[in-house]
Formats: structure tokens, C-alpha cells, sequence
């Protein structure tokens, strides 16, 4: 094993978050914008530079791979991924839309990925619609149902958005009661067409202040490098947390990196800079100085709250959170 990617803060870099695609099946209005700004085929990632880039990777110290995309389950090839990276060191997980996990729930199964987060902003069906531009909701529920009785780790993102669903906080929850899953609540964050405005961001005080008018809530322990800060409420089966990377972020035990479907790396999801790395490899070219070399340039904290507004920055989708 290759020396581990660290940066100037100590910080070691061992998480890859891989979006495999920019496309999705759905058209989430925080996520997706009206006119996505896609990628020309020919500038993306073949199945083979793919692999080599993660392999890469790998061989430098990354220990868990996270799938996402836009939708990685929508990607034609996602079962050649899926079958390499289960020969590797390493701990597999993915983000989803859930529309599509039945259809491949056995292969995700025999090949060791068995934590899953699903995408799910809303548990109302004509809210549902209205936030994804899509149909689906039964589908994405029954799918969330079927991983927990199949043992996976299930996970729920939920992006909060003030006058969209805030007011689905306790609903969430109660979800939680006889559930054994885990609710996120992600605070509102901008990118690239996605309207943010701080007025529409719930902080993690407020969620706690409004859940707790309902619910006694306890403190859990967090993991190291956790994103998210975990709750319960005594006697439910599952937990919920909120992630807050705009009011009280977590960059002090960052230990991700960012690979895109255009083979470039993001050193923090809010780094203006991207660098390419599939020339390089096209090139022939080693990409491995040049990864060392932005892992350890990444900048302390992202640049604030109201600061990373005013940055260029990707449209979600095509970074995969
Ligand atoms: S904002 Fe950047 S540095 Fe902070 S936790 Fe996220 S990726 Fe890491």
C-alpha cells in the first residue's frame, strides 16, 4: 500500500465518492437544474477509466467507495463497477433515488453493497411529484421497505426546505418509530441552479428546537469522520440526524474526496477547482502527483456560509453530493 492521501491539516483522505453519472431519473428541483449543463459523451469516463481512476485510489489508501451520481443506478454499466470494486479492500456503499433498487437489489446483495442511502425529500405523494418533477413515490417507498427487510443499512436523505417540507420534521420521525433506519435532515445548500436562498435553509438549531416541541430527543455518539450528528427518541426503534454543513460544519475530520463522471476531482464539495484527471490518464500520464498534490492543498473549512453562495459551483447532480 501506497503512502495515504493527507493534506497540509493532517487530515487522511481514505473516503472516494464516486459519481458515476450525471444523469438521473428523476429531476429534483435542488439537485437538478432546468437546463443541466451535461458533459459531452466523449469528455465522460469509459467503464475502464473509471475503474483505473478508483483503482488508483485504492492503491493510495481509499477504504470506502461511496456510488452516486446523478442516479448510479441508471448507469448501463453499473454492475461491471459493482462486481469490480466487491474484489477490493474496500467498504461499498451507495446514494439512490431508490426507484430502481428492486431491479438490481440481488446483485447489490452478492456483491457486498449493503449500505444504502436513499433520496426521499417528502412522504407525500403530490409533494413528491411537485419536488421531482417525477412520478414514482410508491415505488421509492415500497423499495425503502424492501432494504430494510432485507437487512441492508438504509439511510434517508431529506434535504430540508423551508415552505417546501419543513413541515414534515415530526412526520419523518415518526417514521422512525417502528422502523430500524435512519432519517437525515441535510441542511439547504447551494449549487449551481438550485435557487438557494438562506431564507429557505432550516439550521440545525431550528430543526432541533422545532422536533423537540414534539419529541424528547437524546444525543448519540458520532463516528470520527461522521457528517451527520445523531439522535433518538427513547424507544424507537430507528434514529434520525441532521447534517449541517452550512451553519455548523464537520471540515475539521474531512476525509473525502470527490471523483466526477469526467474523471476530474473536487478536493471539498465546495472547492471552485476541479482538476482533470482523465487526460492526464488518456495522455498516458501518471495522475498520481497531481492527487497528492490537490489533497494536500484542500483548504481548512469550506468558505462559509454566505461566501459559498456567491461561488461558481457544479449543479448537485453532477457532483452526487
Ligand atoms: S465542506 Fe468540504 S471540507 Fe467541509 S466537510 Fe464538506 S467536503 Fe469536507
Amino acid at each position: 500500500m501506497k503512502k495515504p492521501l493527507v493534506d497540509k491539516y493532517g487530515r487522511v483522505h481514505d473516503y472516494l465518492r464516486v459519481s458515476l453519472i450525471e444523469k438521473c431519473n428523476l429531476r429534483c428541483r435542488y439537485c437538478m437544474p432546468e437546463n443541466p449543463d451535461w458533459t459531452p459523451k466523449e469528455e465522460l469516463c469509459t467503464t475502464q477509466e473509471l475503474l483505473q481512476l478508483m483503482d488508483l485510489f485504492i492503491s493510495m489508501g481509499v477504504s470506502k467507495v461511496r456510488l452516486t451520481g446523478g442516479e448510479p443506478l441508471v448507469r448501463k454499466d453499473f454492475d461491471v463497477i459493482l462486481k469490480h470494486l466487491a474484489k477490493k479492500e474496500v467498504e461499498l456503499s451507495m446514494t439512490t433515488n431508490g426507484l430502481l433498487i428492486d431491479r438490481h437489489i440481488s446483485l447489490l446483495k452478492d456483491n457486498g453493497l449493503r449500505k444504502i442511502n436513499v433520496s426521499l425529500d417528502t412522504l407525500i405523494p403530490g409533494r413528491f411529484e411537485m419536488i421531482t418533477r417525477r412520478t414514482g413515490f410508491e415505488t421509492v417507498m415500497r423499495n425503502i421497505r424492501h432494504l430494510v427487510d432485507e437487512d441492508f443499512r438504509v439511510k434517508v436523505n431529506v434535504v430540508i426546505m423551508r415552505g417546501m417540507n419543513d413541515d414534515e420534521l415530526t412526520d419523518f420521525i415518526e417514521w422512525t418509530r417502528n422502523l430500524p433506519l435512519t432519517v437525515r435532515f441535510i441542511e439547504f445548500m447551494p449549487f449551481d441552479g438550485n435557487r438557494w436562498d438562506d431564507e429557505k435553509m432550516v439550521s440545525l438549531a431550528e430543526m432541533k428546537e422545532r422536533i423537540s416541541e414534539r419529541f424528547e430527543i437524546m444525543k448519540l455518539e458520532d463516528g470520527p469522520n461522521d457528517t451527520t450528528k445523531h439522535y433518538r427518541v427513547p424507544g424507537f426503534v430507528g434514529k434520525f440526524g441532521i447534517i449541517s454543513s452550512m451553519t455548523e460544519h464537520f471540515c475539521g475530520s474531512c476525509n473525502r474526496i470527490r471523483l466526477l463522471a469526467n474523471g476530474s476531482i473536487k478536493n471539498c464539495l465546495f472547492s471552485t477547482n476541479e482538476t482533470d484527471l482523465l487526460t492526464l490518464i488518456r495522455k498516458g500520464e501518471d495522475p498520481e502527483p497531481v492527487i497528492r498534490s490537490v489533497i494536500w492543498k484542500k483548504k481548512p473549512s469550506h468558505a462559509g456560509r454566505f461566501n459559498i453562495a456567491k461561488q461558481e459551483n457544479r449543479s448537485m447532480v453532477t457532483i452526487g453530493g
